[in-house]
């Protein structure tokens, strides 16, 4: 999982996490398995959760995300009612 920090950058928006960098709308994301995806920039990064709730791309990303989460034996991941980003 991703390291979080004040200077890391969201992955869609591509703004400095700055003084939100402890809060519950960042999300971590792993390391290695968006590597070869179109999403590969999101690889071992970070992203707000407000930013994935209005991403046009989000349901393709979890899509991907699953499928390499499930390949590895791990547990998925889904989009909430308030279309927020979650692991199961
Ligand atoms: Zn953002």
């Amino acid at each position: 999982m991703a390291l979080v920090f004040p200077g890391s950058t969201c992955q869609i928006c591509g703004n400095e996490l700055g003084e939100d960098y402890r809060s519950d709308d960042i999300v971590g994301l792993p390391e290695g398995l968006l590597a070869m995806t179109e999403f590969s920039r999101f690889n071992d990064s970070v992203m707000h959760q407000h930013c994935f709730q209005n991403w046009i791309k989000a349901e393709k990303f979890v899509n991907i995300l699953n499928k390499s989460l499930l390949n590895s034996g791990r547990k998925g991941c889904v989009i909430t009612n308030e279309r927020k980003f979650k692991y199961l």
